[in-house]
Formats: C-alpha cells, sequence, structure tokens
C-alpha cells in the first residue's frame, strides 16, 4: 500500500482547502484557525459547501457534529445533506449555519446539574481548528464529521473539548509572555503537543462474548491466574503474530485515512497486550485523534473476530494499561520549549520552562492526579503497580545537579561539574537515551517533553492536558510577572530558578517509585498520595483549584462542580454494574457450575464406601468444595446487601465512599472463593473461559 496516497485521504485539510476554497476564503479561513480573526459568515457558507461537495464525492450522505460529552466517549448524531427541492424531488446542501453550529437533544447526556432536563436544548460549535474527517463503517457508509465543542445554551462547557481549548489559549498567553520578556519578537502563538501512547489487550471474540464481565463491564471481574503471567518477561517488544499483525495493519490503514498518524506499534509487557503511539501533534488534535484510536481500535478488532480492551486493569495479577501522555510546548516558529539549546540564551529559556514546569507539579499534584483518576484506574495507581500514586518528577541526573548548582549558587562537585551561569554557558548535553530512562516515574522529562504516565488507557487524554496546561499557564504567569519587572534578566531567571528549587524542588525524584522506601520518603516530603478516584475527585470543588481554573477562564466554580457530581455518579455506576454483574455470573454460573461436582463426589463416596470401606481424599474435596460454595453463597448474600445499604445514602461523596469501602472491598472477597474454587473444580465443569484462554488463545 502507498502510504502517503492513504495518509489524510479522508480529512479535509490543507491540501483539500487549497485546492477547494477560493483563495480568499482559504486565506480567511486560515487566519480563522490560527485564532486571529472569528469566522466571517460568507466565509462558512462557502466552506461548508466545499466540504459537502468533496465529502459527497467520496461518498458520503450525512454529516455530523462530532462532540465529546462528559461520558468520555463521542457523540454523534447522523444528519443527512438531502433537502426537498420544488419537483418533489431532493437536492444535497449543507450551509454554514449546519457547520457551525448544531442543536443536538443531548437532554440525556451528562450535565451535573448545568442544563436542567426541561431545558434539553445544548448546542455544538465547530472546532475548525481540529480538520473534518470523513468515517466509514464497514458497510461502506461514509459521514463527514465535524469536530465540535459542547455547551449549554447560557454557554457552560458540556464537554472534554471546550476547557481544552480555553486551557490551550491561556497557556500559550502566558507562555508568549514569557518568550517576550527574553526578548523574543517573533513567536506568535504558543502550542502545547502532544502524543499518546495507546495500550490495549486484545483477546479472542469467541471467548470474550462468553465472558458477561468482560462485555459490560471491561475487565474480568474473575478468573484465577493462569500458570504462565509475565514473569518470563518474553512479550515485551516480542515478535508480533501474524493474526495480531493482521490487525495492526487494517488498524494502521483505518487510522492513517482519518490522518492519525499511527507510527509505532509493539507488544507490551503482559501476553495479549500491545501498544500503537502516533506522531504528536497540537493537543485538541491529539486528544480528537486519540478518541479516533479508541473507536478504530475495538472497531477493526471486531472485524477481525477479536475484541479489544481498553480497561486499565482487565486482569488481575499482570500489568495494566495506560495511557502515556508525552507533553510539550511548541512556538508557531517550530521552537520545542522544552528543548535544551544550544546557546547560553536558549539554555535560560529552557530552564525557566522547566522551572515552571517544577512548580506547577509540585504545587497541583492533586489535581493533575485526580485528571488520570477513574475507576479503573484505581486498579493500577496505588495498587501493586506502575506507577505508583504519588506524583513526582523524574528529571535525570544531570538535568536534577545542574538545576540544584544553580539554587545553590556555588560550583557542584558532580558530574556535571560546573555551575551554569545564566546567559553565559550552555549546559551540558543532556542524555535523550531511551535505556537510562526511569520507567517507574508518573511523570518523567524525556530530553524534551515531559511524559505523563499515570493516564487512564481507556480515558479521554482531554483532562490531563487542561490540568497541564493550566497549571503551567499559571506558573508561567508568575514567571513573566517577576521577568516583566526585572532590571537584569540573567539574575532574575537565575533567582527564579533557585526559588523553585527551593519551595518546589521536593517534586523532583529520580530513584525507584515502586520501593517501599520512597513512600516512606514521600511522606517525609509531604507529597500526597491519594489512592482512590472517590478522594480525587474531591480536588473538583475545593478552593484551590476553583480560583486556579476561574483565573485562567478554563473552567468556571459551576462547571467545575458540575464535574464532580458527574465523575462520582460515573464511579458509582461503573461500580454497580460490577457488582450486579458479580451477582449475576456467581448465582447463574458459578454456583449451578459447582453444585453437580459437589454431587458427584457425595455419590462416589457413597459408592466407594461400600465397597472399599473409608474415603479421604474425595471427603476432603468435597468438605472443601462446600464450604467455599458456602461463603461464595454467604457473600452474594453480603454484597446485595452492601449495595442496597450504599444506594441509600443521599450524600454522592459518600455513597461514592460506600461503594469503594463496602460494595468493591465485598466483591473483591467474592471473588476470592469463586477463584479459588476454580482452581479445584474440573475444567469441563467451568461455565467461563480461563485466564489461560483469555491471554494465550490469540
Ligand atoms: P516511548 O514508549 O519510548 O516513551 P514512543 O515512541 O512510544 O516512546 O512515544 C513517544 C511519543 O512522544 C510519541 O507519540 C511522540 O510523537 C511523542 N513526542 C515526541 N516529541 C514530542 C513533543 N515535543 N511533544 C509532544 N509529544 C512528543
Ligand atoms: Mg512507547
Amino acid at each position: 500500500m502507498d502510504v502517503t496516497k492513504i495518509f489524510g485521504s479522508n480529512v479535509f485539510n490543507e491540501d483539500v482547502m487549497k485546492k477547494r476554497l477560493p483563495k480568499d476564503t482559504y486565506k480567511l479561513l486560515k487566519k480563522t484557525i490560527d485564532k486571529e480573526i472569528p469566522l466571517p459568515a460568507e466565509v462558512a457558507d462557502v466552506v461548508a459547501n466545499a466540504m459537502k461537495d468533496w465529502a459527497i464525492e467520496k461518498g458520503a450522505t450525512h454529516y455530523t457534529h462530532w462532540f465529546q460529552p462528559l461520558t468520555g466517549s463521542t457523540a454523534e448524531k447522523h444528519d443527512s445533506f438531502i433537502s426537498p427541492n420544488e419537483q418533489g424531488g431532493v437536492v444535497m446542501e449543507f450551509s454554514g449555519k449546519q457547520l457551525v453550529k448544531g442543536e443536538p437533544d443531548a437532554s440525556s447526556l451528562p450535565s451535573g446539574g448545568l442544563r436542567a432536563t426541561f431545558e434539553a436544548r445544548g448546542y455544538t460549535a465547530w472546532d475548525c481548528t481540529s480538520p473534518a474527517f470523513l468515517k466509514e463503517d464497514r458497510a461502506g457508509d461514509v459521514t463527514l464529521c465535524i469536530p465540535t465543542a459542547f455547551c449549554s445554551y447560557t454557554g457552560e462547557a458540556l464537554d472534554k473539548k471546550t476547557p481544552l481549548l480555553r486551557s490551550m489559549a491561556a497557556v500559550s498567553k502566558q507562555a508568549l509572555r514569557v518568550l517576550r520578556a527574553l526578548g523574543n519578537k517573533t513567536a506568535k502563538k504558543v502550542t502545547s503537543t502532544v502524543g499518546a501512547e495507546q495500550e490495549y489487550f486484545l483477546v479472542d471474540k469467541k471467548y470474550f462474548t462468553e465472558r458477561l464481565d468482560l462485555i459490560v463491564a471491561g475487565r474480568t471481574l474473575f478468573g484465577a491466574p493462569a500458570p504462565k503471567g509475565q514473569e518470563m518477561e518474553d512479550h515485551y517488544f516480542g515478535q508480533i503474530k501474524d493474526r495480531v499483525a493482521d490487525f495492526m495493519k487494517d488498524l494502521d490503514k483505518e487510522l492513517w485515512k482519518m490522518g492519525v498518524a499511527a507510527t509505532t506499534k509493539h507488544n507490551e509487557v503482559a501476553p495479549s497486550q500491545f501498544e500503537m503511539a502516533p506522531l504528536f501533534t497540537t493537543t485538541n488534535i491529539a486528544a480528537d485523534h486519540n478518541q479516533l484510536v479508541m473507536e478504530t481500535l475495538q472497531k477493526v478488532a471486531l472485524r477481525r473476530d477479536l475484541a479489544c480492551l481498553l480497561h486499565e486493569k482487565p486482569y488481575v495479577g499482570i500489568n495494566g494499561s495506560g495511557k502515556h501522555t508525552n507533553w510539550s510546548l511548541s512556538t508557531d516558529d517550530g521552537m520545542n520549549l522544552l528543548e535544551p539549546g544550544s546557546t547560553p540564551h536558549e539554555n535560560a529559556q529552557f530552564l525557566l520552562f522547566i522551572s515552571a514546569l517544577i512548580k506547577a507539579v509540585d504545587r497541583h499534584a492533586d489535581i493533575l492526579r485526580r485528571s488520570a483518576a477513574n475507576s479503573g484506574n484505581d486498579h493500577r495507581l496505588g495498587g501493586n503497580e506502575a506507577p505508583p500514586a504519588i506524583i513526582s518528577i523524574f528529571m535525570g541526573e544531570e538535568l536534577t545537579e545542574i538545576l540544584e548548582a544553580i539554587a545553590k549558587g556555588k560550583k557542584a562537585k558532580s558530574k556535571a561539574s560546573t555551575s551554569i551561569e545564566i546567559g553565559v554557558d550552555t549546559l551540558p548535553p543532556l542524555p535523550k537515551d531511551n535505556s537510562d530512562r526511569n520507567r517507574t516515574s508518573p511523570f518523567a522529562f524525556t530530553g524534551n517533553k515531559f511524559e505523563f504516565r499515570m493516564v487512564a488507557s481507556s480515558a479521554s487524554i482531554s483532562s490531563p492536558c487542561v490540568v497541564l496546561n493550566t497549571i503551567v499557564a499559571e506558573a508561567l504567569d508568575e514567571i513573566a510577572t517577576r521577568l516583566e519587572k526585572a532590571q537584569n534578566i540573567n539574575k532574575e531567571t537565575k533567582a527564579i530558578i533557585k526559588d523553585t528549587m527551593k519551595e518546589h524542588g521536593r517534586i523532583i525524584f529520580n530513584g525507584n517509585n515502586y520501593s517501599d522506601e520512597w513512600v516512606k520518603e514521600a511522606e517525609k516530603r509531604g507529597l500526597l498520595n491519594i489512592h482512590s478516584t472517590v478522594e480525587a475527585l474531591k480536588t473538583f470543588t475545593d478552593r484551590k483549584s476553583v480560583n486556579l481554573f476561574k483565573k485562567y477562564k478554563v473552567l468556571s466554580k459551576e462547571e467545575l462542580h458540575s464535574r464532580y457530581e458527574i465523575y462520582l455518579d460515573q464511579y458509582i455506576k461503573q461500580i454497580n454494574i460490577e457488582a450486579k454483574t458479580s451477582l449475576d455470573m456467581v448465582k447463574s454460573l458459578y454456583i449451578p457450575a459447582v453444585i453437580p461436582f459437589i454431587k458427584e463426589l457425595a455419590e462416589t463416596i457413597e459408592k466407594l464406601e461400600v465397597v472399599s470401606g473409608p474415603v479421604y481424599v474425595e471427603k476432603e474435596l468435597l468438605a472443601r468444595v462446600s464450604a467455599l460454595l458456602e461463603s461464595a453463597y454467604r457473600k452474594t448474600e453480603k454484597l446485595e446487601t452492601e449495595l442496597e445499604k450504599a444506594h441509600e445514602i443521599a450524600d454522592s461523596f459518600k455513597r461514592a465512599a460506600a461503594f469503594r469501602d463496602k460494595v468493591l472491598a465485598t466483591m473483591e472477597e467474592l471473588r476470592k472463593d469463586i477463584d479459588t474454587l476454580e482452581t479445584i473444580a474440573p475444567r469441563k465443569l467451568w461455565p467461563v473461559p480461563t485466564y489461560a484462554d483469555l491471554l494465550y488463545k490469540l
């Protein structure tokens, strides 16, 4: 296949625009995309018409305003282009108004009280900075998708994209102030850039469809470990099996068509676990693309009789999935602001932006932690696997020593060996080597970008990016204010670095984040260790976060409160589904499967004793199985009671806490009995595919 021809073939990109739009229209649209002017109405009509013609030539009959409500997935309502003509037939039409604004009846989408249900209307507004594209389904139907933001009629954000766009504007504004103070006169815009590495599991569809837990909860609620896990370390970067390679090829092709620059693919640590990564791009496009990645992974998997699991922890005992979110800032003239430069001036700039990150992450570790929280990720973060729930920054030995040397204002007798005179010296080259990287850190500097590794595999990357952009905007704002007042920029830069290290240096940790010593050390340093989503969500409503998001016009107090309610509610609903699925599986599958085994044992004992006197093994087995069965049964009763009690709690925070502490905890107890039974009962009686089936039969 000719990738250069396929790539972007379904995207209304600059090339297509240039070819199909009158020159003046193109120029005006480009200015709008670059945020220089609002979209002129007559331009919208011309663009809409060109978009429609292009889409129809490619086979489209419908268009949709594609948006990202707070459910975490995407929403689309398809409208056809047809419009009646006077002869009783139809013509294909698409106006500027239809392109720019839509009014989906969105009363059934979460609003957290922002939009009472009688005021069903919300509206979608075209995000012209993310290109429109065509989606093809298996039947060959083509739909024109217009990326949009989704708001209430009073203008409150009801989606993930609106705050993302606002946060991008905020960080751009403050970063520009810093650049200006440093004497940069050319940059007009600073963009946050993101590359999201997506981890996922594949499972044979035939086994998937036999597991109600995988279908409705996305993870196995039961299952004894397979005899082999990931201990042989033979899967990571291992040879890709043909069946998987075929799937990945389809995936790449579908993504390329939609302009998603899928580039990396490999086996991950756990059996049947994989990763894909696209080339990085502007944050809102990266967020749109990641939604397409998740959607396409699932779609293409089904076409190949596979199922794709995006859950953070589909299986206990082996690696879970994350979404490493690589983040940086770059200017419109192509300068990566987190790239150490080759001149003293560039280095001063680099160190200031690094300082902003240190300040931002330390001050708002709680909010950053929250941005990665969901019920699935609770099984990873703070569970016994990577990364931990404590936020710290990996900076690398060399850079840390440089920062410390500057902070101390004296020559450091370390590897870096010299103190750096800001504005005079250049930095020694920093290692960018893969092998040297600290893989245990939740937030790592990787040479010219930061990698936020906590992000949940199934979630939109918008929330983490909104938080990163906003907290960094605040830090840059403060830095800019100091620089703007300073007499001597180099001196002030040094002072900023010194103050940052003094106040926030505790957030830097280059050691092993999985060790128990770190947990103790972090506590000593006063770093937060937020174990669960329920705790983490509190940060939506505390004063620090409300002030921050309000100040940078990213989210208002009302919008934050609505998000708090929505996410608590989602947490409760998810655990509720898991609990009901557990009960269903135990009552209708596991218990009925064990009873015949007990019967068989009892009959065997009876018969054997007649023939040959007392028997031991069978009796012991019978006693064990019966005890486990009874224990499991009692726990289903307990789970039912806990569920009922939890539902009765009026306060949503307390209700969510009860779902975590009582419902989820009881589910886990119940699971223990069932998983033990699985190891005793004959395989032929076991009613669902085992871990070995799910993990090793691809
Ligand atoms: P690894 O798994 O070793 O961390 P990958 O190559 O899988 O690395 O992924 C790295 C990701 O970081 C890619 O998506 C890449 O495009 C992205 N990236 C590289 N440079 C930047 C940058 N300046 N800003 C944002 N993302 C970046
Ligand atoms: Mg990777």
